[in-house]
């Protein structure tokens, strides 16, 4: 267990103009390099859904609370990273990130996607399902923006659930 917040060597947290706190790169950063482990509670599937449920009422209540922290591990474990020691909760998502999450020997990490300036936001894509995305606009400013958080594959379906809302 961590006693004090997950520490990088690459990285700072400070106020984010996508939303709340962000992740910055504190100097650069070479495509593939393993930023930050994110870490939190490992737990069952069955738990996570029942977290992921009042995650996701507590956002309703409290904007600044939007977010759902958990993360797939693997076919039987979560990890559930809303914990204060997980700096890497503070990275935002985005719909053109610089970062991806991947599991590497039963770790999560943060690892960039592709070469990243100095001062540059991070982010990665939080590979949330369609269930609720209206619960989950998107703020990342970035030209390829969606409009909700959502995995990059669900693109086309989200894209045409949007396009039935209209007519
Ligand atoms: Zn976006």
């Amino acid at each position: 267990m961590f006693s004090t917040s997950t520490k990088s060597p690459y990285i700072t947290k400070r106020r984010s103009s996508i939303h709340g706190y962000g992740v910055y790169a504190r100097c650069d950063i070479v495509k593939g390099t393993q930023i930050i482990e994110y870490v939190g509670e490992k737990i069952t599937k069955r738990e996570a859904e029942k977290r992921a449920d009042r995650d996701l009422s507590q956002a309703q209540v409290n904007s600044d609370h939007g977010a759902v922290y958990i993360f797939v591990l693997n076919n039987r474990y979560d990890i559930d990273g809303n914990v204060a020691y997980n700096t890497a909760r503070y990275i935002n998502h985005s719909c053109d990130p610089n970062c991806e999450a991947e599991i590497d020997r039963g770790k999560i990490w943060i690892a960039a996607l592709r070469d990243i300036k100095k001062g540059e936001e991070l982010s990665y894509n939080y590979g949330y399902d369609l269930d609720d995305y209206e619960q989950h606009p998107c703020k990342c400013q970035s030209n390829r923006c969606v409009g909700f958080i959502a995995s990059e594959e669900l693109w086309p379906q989200l894209k045409s659930l949007l396009n039935k809302g209209r007519i």
